[in-house]
């Protein structure tokens, strides 16, 4: 197999690539859970690709800037963390934050990325006003989300399957409603996006709330009490996290919060903290004055970001790839799926629970050695099959990537096929964008 490393540092040399019509993987900040980055040669090599090029788009230009409405235009790529700064120096605030600040904005739009935020300002998908990429001619497009895709049979029945899961984050295969759609989860396979204009809202103060909680395996009445009731405090909390006794474990010792016990924590908007305070937390019935308190912004930043990233290490420390998911359900079914999680905590396997628990979307991870891998993998199998049967998303954020592609099929049918194939003809009719991604697996 040929293959070629390049870092296009100006657009037109990107372009000119894309001209060249070399199948290739286009990146950013390299922070996909889905893409086996470690061994990505390899995997090429075992689908029998002859040429391929891997793309580095983290050195083209990049800026960004708030337009007269307050819609940030980003430029190239910038990260996260960067948007989020430059935000809060004007007095705005970017609505979505993915626990991952240093993956790109742009990548973010091709992996439909979710964060902690989606509970009280909705998703990333529908705070895009346009979008710019490069089309598989090499030319600059741009799509709008004040328009409709021209809507066919085959987009019909498309639509129409993905109804039932409108309130989710993410279905199991992407919304295509809007034009600005085709580049949002498709994950690169119909073009590179180069910008986006972004809805931003006021800066304003928040304040932490950390609930100390049992542990959901032992007893999860109070978990399930601060799920139904955060519900309808939407308008005033931006975020309700859960991050389990486990997940404290694999943190180091002085930077745990709790010696014991579970946390749920909340991200409330200080101007309404008082309103919160009383209609929310003082009525919990399950729950101790005490076990309440506030936590200051950085170290609540800091645990979100590091429990991932210690998940993630210590499973690289074992020489294993990540065995967990994160799967949303709808809220009559958030018991259930603490039932199936609660079933895996009895095998004997380490593993850990967090994630965003007032959208009922928690990321499970088992923390096996190498000789538990095969088990891990067939139990990740049992609980697909189920939530198949339910409504649930399998795998709410992260995308599917080339690590995910043997799940997802359970979740597909001859409709979804079908558009995928439609996509990829119509967008990249020389299959040039990651062309071993979702979009060409085939029933
Ligand atoms: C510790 C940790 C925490 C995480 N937390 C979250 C989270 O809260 N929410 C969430 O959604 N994800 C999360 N992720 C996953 C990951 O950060 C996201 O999927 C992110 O969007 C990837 O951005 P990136 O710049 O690293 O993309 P890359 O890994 O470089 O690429 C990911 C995919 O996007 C495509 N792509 C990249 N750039 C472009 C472009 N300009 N145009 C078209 N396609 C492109 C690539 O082809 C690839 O398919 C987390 C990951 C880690 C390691």
């Amino acid at each position: 197999m040929k293959l070629n490393k390049l870092t296009p540092r100006e657009l037109s040399q990107l372009q000119a690539h894309i001209r060249g019509k070399t199948p290739s993987f286009y990146f950013s900040s390299q922070t996909s859970t889905v893409i086996p980055y470690d061994r990505i040669e390899e995997v090429l090599q075992e689908q029998g690709v002859e040429e391929f090029s891997l793309v580095n788009l983290s050195e083209l230009p990049k800026s960004m800037h708030l337009d007269e409405e307050n819609r940030l235009h980003v430029i190239g790529p910038v990260c996260w963390k960067e948007a989020k700064a430059f935000c809060h120096s004007k007095g705005r605030d970017i609505k979505t934050s993915p626990t991952e600040e240093l993956a790109s904005i742009l990548a973010g739009f091709a992996t439909s990325a979710t964060g902690e935020r989606c509970f009280g300002f909705g998703t990333l998908r529908d705070q895009v006003r346009e979008l710019e990429y490069i089309n598989h001619l090499g030319e600059i497009s741009r799509l709008s989300a004040e328009s409709l895709l021209a809507a066919n049979d085959d987009l019909l029945k498309y639509q129409e399957s993905y109804d039932k899961f409108k309130a989710f984050k993410n279905a199991p295969f992407p919304r295509l409603e809007k034009e600005t759609d085709l580049l949002i989860g498709t994950e690169g396979q119909l073009g590179v996006i180069t910008s986006a204009l972004l809805e931003t809202t006021p800066l304003e103060a928040r304040s932490y709330i950390f609930i100390k909680l049992p542990r959901w395996e032992e007893d999860y009445q109070s978990h399930l009490e601060v799920f139904e009731r955060v519900q309808s405090f939407r308008d005033r909390i931006y975020s309700c996290e859960l991050l389990d006794s486990n997940s404290m474990d694999v943190l180091p010792p002085d930077e745990r919060v709790v010696d014991e016990g579970d946390i749920i924590f909340l991200e409330v908007k200080s101007a309404a903290f008082e309103n919160v305070y009383e209609d929310l937390i003082s009525k919990f019935t399950t729950i101790c004055e005490e076990d309440i308190f506030e936590v200051p912004a950085a170290k609540c930043a800091e645990l979100r970001m590091n429990v991932p990233r210690y998940t993630f290490e210590r499973n690289s420390r074992m020489g294993v790839v990540k065995k967990g998911t994160d799967i949303q359900v709808e809220a009559k079914d958030f018991k259930n799926l603490l039932d199936l999680y609660r079933k895996f905590s009895g095998l004997g396997i380490d593993y850990n629970l967090f994630g965003h628990f007032g959208d009922g979307h928690l990321h499970f991870n088992f923390l096996p050695d190498k000789s538990l891998v095969d088990t891990c993998q067939q139990k990740l199998e049992e609980l697909y099959d189920q939530m198949s049967e339910l409504r649930a998303s399998p795998f709410a954020e992260h995308g599917i990537g080339i690590i995910k592609q043997k799940f997802i099929k359970k979740f597909l049918n001859k409709t979804h096929y079908r558009m995928f194939k439609v996509l990829k003809e119509e967008h990249d009719p020389e299959n040039i964008f990651f062309p071993n991604g979702f979009l060409s697996l085939r029933e």
